[in-house]
């Protein structure tokens, strides 16, 4: 029995990892998506190795430019650099796949050198027929072996019939292909449960399992971290290597993210596509840390850079139990992540909501009092509104507190806001020598009328973010 083991496996575990991340432009970029491509980043990065990207394009029909370039764009976004990739060509690319045929057509020709493979001129109707079959009498569906063994004249004659035939791997039956995968560990497959498989479809395209697996070894990628969804794959794609005598590369799958019902995160889902979040206002940071987090372990409990998290990543910590996506999870690392914003990067990410013109001190205060409670630009705008709009309208719980405070409360507080401008505790000494209130008492008709709500940010930056003149005329309604 031949034992396939990965000789990429025996690599020092900390020689540099060459690692990819290989997305269909099918649609865009999904939260599951940007966690593979994010564990595969800092394996390389912790290793001091590559990331590539490379586009996996061969479906011609599902396949599109716009997806493309969406694609990249998030991945920049997401500060994903690949160190080769489009955009970025090495003696290793072109790293889309629609440009690699040639490489492809010559492996195709060792294989059929070899006899590894042969045409089958099956139907799509027929397969299925075969398919059911197969089900119907309790037997896993696999191809049934029809064109394997056809004759020279048997093949010239269907192709004489004007069928184009597909191309399929002869699985040498009786051996085990066994891997070690580098989150599920030792893996054991029996070559006889593995059907003949289409490594190029009868429209002349390289099938996913050829493709992708000789792109990995002829770019010298060392590590694959990919879904759970493709570990059946492996067997044959590691039967393919070793007929062409390349060197795969490790494979790990990780567990797939589902969504909080159980069924896992898709693109077709369109809450999911990062460029969903992006749109409103989640920074990469926070999208990065919480995928950082979700099914893999860490002891690690800040906001981390992505060099931090290189340091910090061990494939060895990825669990194989499903990940389940917690959007509060996200809302946490989200808040965590607006606090962290500089002044320049919060102008950026509040500017289409703050006012076209604002003096840098009251963006600053603006900054200071509404940061701490917002997560979406959204949130912040009713306190743009409130802060340098017309001087809001109470709503219920602000008019209970403006009329018992009285017309007195607010004579003081004018004479204060007059003598200090928008100055919170010098207005408030004012009432307070006035009245004789403290604490509560002494605030919340202070907020109420200057907000016009009974809660929010705090008060004194939040008075500062406001012109003298607007803090005097919301007090003088009242006095
Ligand atoms: N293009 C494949 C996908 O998007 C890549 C799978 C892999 O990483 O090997 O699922």
């Amino acid at each position: 029995m031949a034992i396939l083991e990965s000789t990429a496996g025996s690599r020092a575990a900390d020689a540099p990892a060459i690692t990819r991340f290989a997305p269909s432009p099918t649609g865009d970029v999904h939260l599951g998506n940007v966690r593979t491509a994010l564990f595969n980043l800092l394996l390389a990065r912790r290793s001091g190795g590559r990331f590539l990207l490379r586009i996996e394009d061969t479906d011609t029909e599902r396949s599109r430019d716009d997806y493309r370039e969406r694609q990249l764009e998030d991945l920049r976004w997401l500060g994903f650099e690949w160190d080769a990739g489009p955009g970025r060509e090495d003696e290793r690319g072109p790293y889309r796949q629609s440009q690699r045929t040639p490489l492809y057509e010559r492996y195709f020709g060792e294989l059929a050198a070899a006899g590894a493979v042969y045409p089958c001129f099956c139907s799509a109707l027929e397969l299925e027929v075969s398919r059911k079959a197969q089900l119907a009498s309790g037997r896993p569906p696999r191809y049934a072996g029809t064109c394997r063994d056809l004759s020279p004249a048997q093949q010239a004659s269907r192709r004489a019939q004007g069928i184009a035939p597909a191309l399929r791997f002869r699985v040498p039956p009786g051996e085990r292909v066994d891997f070690v995968d580098l989150v599920r560990g030792p893996q054991s497959v029996l070559t006889d449960d593995i059907g003949d498989f289409i490594v190029r479809r009868a429209d002349g395209a390289a099938a996913f399992f050829f493709s992708n697996a000789v792109d990995d070894a002829c770019m010298g990628v060392t590590h694959v971290l990919r879904g759970e969804d493709h570990l059946a794959n492996t067997p044959r794609q590691l039967l393919i290597l070793r007929q062409l005598a390349l060197v795969p590369p490790r494979y790990g799958h990780v567990s797939l993210l589902l969504d909080p019902a159980g069924a896992p995160l898709s693109k077709r889902q369109g809450a999911v596509s990062l460029r969903d979040y992006r749109a409103q206002g989640y920074l990469a940071a926070a999208i990065v840390n919480y995928l950082f987090r979700l099914g893999h372990s860490s002891a690690e409990h800040g906001l981390l850079s992505l060099e931090e998290m290189a340091r910090a990543f061990a494939p060895e910590h990825l669990g194989r139990a499903p990940a389940h996506f917690d959007e509060q999870q996200l809302h946490m690392w989200q808040k965590e992540a607006v606090r962290r914003l500089t002044p320049d990067e919060a102008r950026r990410w509040l500017s289409g909501v703050l006012p076209a013109r604002l003096d840098e001190p009251l963006l600053a205060a603006f900054l200071e009092a509404v940061l701490p409670n917002v997560e979406r630009p959204l949130d912040a705008k009713p306190w743009v509104d409130v802060v340098f709009g017309e001087p809001p309208e109470l709503d219920a719980a602000a008019r209970g507190f403006v009329g018992e405070a009285g017309r007195g409360y607010f004579a003081a507080a004018v004479s204060g806001a007059e003598a200090s401008g928008n100055d919170l505790k010098a207005i408030a000494g004012a009432i307070r020598a006035a009245t004789g209130r403290k604490g509560a008492a002494l605030y919340m008709p202070l907020r109420a009328a200057l907000t016009g709500r009974a809660e929010g940010p705090e008060l004194a930056p939040l008075l500062k973010a406001m012109l003298p003149a607007s803090v005097r005329a919301r007090l003088a309604r009242f006095a």
